[in-house]
């Protein structure tokens, strides 16, 4: 595997809200020289991070190289919603249908814990995130919708999830949004600073012996006897097993997983009145538009949401007002305040939105975990991976081991969110005339 391989390595962090609010990050040295270890974890994020917590916690020796800082990638610049669910569109039935009913049931269960797992580890390792374990919301907006929400709501509450049913009067009062038709909560997710979140994940995963070096981009990886080589421009890894944790940035699963950027905004804080008014009990909320909307308020009272771009160019002047719009449809007559901070990140998706493992060659692990939704979801696969590669044992992993698959005309494809996003826009207000 060959390449420069440093997409956030140069990008900073400068516009995202939670490098503003938060502390200087701790610095970690640059790789230089060679260093051995049993573990080579490839990417700082939260699918790396929490694999290599779990693995120093588990006594396996482990070192992370990291091509920016820890957290320069989707993991520090996402809304900070903890969403123990997959996409929509995958219930506890759907999970089973894709991955078969022992695997099935294991990710199922491993889903419906995540969001205890997730603030469980912000409690053990006191963790500083704003961590509020205050409910995730799927909120409806169209009545053909209802019937099938209802009936989510009863799978998920049979699988053992903590759910709530909320009809449109209540969606109303627990989100302070117009227009939904109903709700599911699932009352275990909440909301964190996701950048403070890795953060802490790195402090504790250093802490428990873990090596973290940072501006170090693995440009190659090589399997030399029984041992991988992890090279970076100074330095090198060998370890016996490799976690290439990159999100599809880089790595055997890039062609696998389609890249999508996800542009996000901050608002200057609401006013006192309008705090009140919007998600009382606080949590977040994401829609079932195909267009989705989301929103949630940080701990100063900013309203943080955003969402995909069909034309890249300009998007940064251009969408923070169209986001303020679509805040003030959803929440007419709170005043909304334009945006103060707007940045981009990126996201995986992969085939059927099921999350995968990939093994490229025996003993070299891809994971991603993403698709939008991967803080509670890498938090748990990442100790279940420590756990299979601490005992050399996946027979209980909730995923199976696949070889990456490209997706055919990759380029191509991966410019498919563009186009389908007008098209998406059209089903919705077609749906929403129906309502
Ligand atoms: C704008 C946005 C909003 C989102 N909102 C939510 C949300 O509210 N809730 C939720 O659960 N999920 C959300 N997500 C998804 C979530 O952020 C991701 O699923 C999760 O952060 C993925 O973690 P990761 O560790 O796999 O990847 P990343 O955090 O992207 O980490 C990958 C790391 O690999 C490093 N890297 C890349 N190439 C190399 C190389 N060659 N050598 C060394 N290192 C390398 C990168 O620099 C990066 O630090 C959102 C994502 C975005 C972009």
């Amino acid at each position: 595997m060959q390449s420069d391989g440093a997409e956030y390595a140069g990008s900073a962090l400068d516009t995202v809200w939670w490098h503003a609010r938060g502390p200087a990050p701790a610095a970690h040295p640059t790789l230089d020289g060679r260093i051995e270890t049993d573990v080579a974890v490839v990417g700082a994020g939260i699918a790396g991070l929490s694999t290599a917590l779990h693995l120093a916690e588990a006594g396996v020796s482990v070192a992370i190289a990291e091509a920016g800082i820890h957290g320069c990638g989707a993991s520090g610049r996402n809304t900070g919603f903890v969403v123990p669910a997959l996409n929509a569109s995958l219930g506890p039935a759907q999970i089973v249908e894709a991955l078969g009913p022992e695997q099935g049931r294991g990710l199922t269960d491993l889903v419906v814990d995540s969001g205890r797992t997730l603030f469980d580890i912000i409690r053990r390792h006191a963790i500083d995130c704003d961590g509020a374990q205050s409910g995730f919301i799927q909120a409806a907006p169209f009545r053909r919708q209802w019937d099938g929400l209802r009936r989510r709501a009863d799978e998920w509450s049979h699988a053992g999830a903590d759910i709530a049913l909320f009809d449109a009067p209540s969606t109303q009062a627990r989100t302070g949004a117009d227009g939904y038709v109903g709700a599911i909560e699932f009352r275990t997710g909440g909301t964190i600073d996701p950048l403070g979140f890795t953060r802490g994940l790195a402090r504790a995963a250093v802490a428990a012996g873990a090596k973290l070096f940072e501006r170090s981009p693995v440009v190659a990886t090589h399997h030399h006897g029984d041992r991988w080589r992890v090279m970076t421009a100074r330095g090198e890894i060998l370890a016996s097993k490799l976690v290439i944790a990159t999100n599809g940035i880089w790595g055997p699963a890039r062609r696998a997983v389609l890249p999508v950027a996800v542009h996000q905004i901050a608002t200057a804080p609401l006013s006192p009145a309008a705090r009140g008014l919007i998600l009382p009990g606080g949590g977040c909320v994401t829609d079932m538009r195909r267009d989705s909307a989301a929103f949630r308020l940080s701990s100063d009272a900013r309203l943080l949401g955003g969402g995909i771009a069909a034309l890249p160019w300009g998007a940064d002047a251009r969408l923070p007002p169209f986001f303020k719009r679509r805040f003030e449809r959803l929440l007419p007559g709170r005043g909304i305040p334009d945006a103060e901070h707007v940045w981009t990140g990126r996201i995986a998706v992969t085939p059927g939105f099921v999350p995968r493992l990939y093994e490229p060659a025996p003993g070299c692990f891809a994971p991603i975990w993403c698709n939008g939704r991967g803080n509670a979801l890498a938090s748990a696969l990442g100790a279940e991976l420590a756990r299979a590669l601490a005992k050399d044992d996946f027979t209980a992993f909730p995923l199976p081991r696949e070889k990456p698959a490209e997706i055919p005309f990759h380029a191509l494809a991966a410019l498919g969110p563009r186009f389908w996003l007008p098209w998406a826009r059209l089903r919705d207000a077609y749906d929403a005339r129906r309502n």
